[in-house]
């Protein structure tokens, strides 16, 4: 008697779970996960494979090949996925948001090479749910005031 007490009071409240993976789990703003890069926004500074705290990023810059313009520009960039730990410093640190999160966490595989990630997945294949205004969501901004 108890327990059908339970199930006719919970009969009427709102569903707890979801039908996920046919429906699409909406994750927060804030939410951190597989990042997406901007290849052409990145300065090749190596601020993002220098904070990280798993050494997961690798990348190699090469001469701008337009003669007009100085610095360099991206020649490879890796994420293995195997140790990124999804922590959001290479993101922060960025100067140029060339490396922002998305909101998608699907990265389950059969083999660890597919954890390897490269610059043509992170930019062309991982395209949804790009955080927007990476450093600020919700974040204070200077002085202390909360961001809108
Ligand atoms: S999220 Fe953290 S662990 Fe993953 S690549 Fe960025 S800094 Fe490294
Ligand atoms: S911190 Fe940003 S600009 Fe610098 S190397 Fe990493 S992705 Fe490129």
């Amino acid at each position: 008697m108890k327990g059908m007490g339970v199930t006719l009071k919970t009969l009427g409240t709102k569903k707890v779970t979801t039908s996920y993976p046919d429906v699409p789990i909406e994750m927060p703003d804030r939410f951190r996960g597989i990042q997406y890069l901007y290849e052409d926004k990145c300065i090749v500074c190596f601020q993002c494979q220098r904070i990280c705290p798993t050494e997961c990023i690798s990348l190699i810059g090469k001469p701008n090949p337009d003669p007009e313009k100085k610095g360099k520009v991206l020649d490879t960039y890796d994420i293995n996925f195997e140790l990124c730990i999804l922590c959001d410093l290479c993101t922060e640190v960025c100067p140029t948001e060339a490396i922002v999160m998305t909101n998608n966490f699907e990265l389950a595989a059969y083999s660890r090479d597919e954890l390897f990630k490269d610059m043509k997945w992170l930019g062309d294949e991982n395209t949804k749910n790009i955080r927007q205004d990476n450093n600020n969501i919700g974040a204070p901004q200077r002085g202390g005031g909360k961001a809108e």
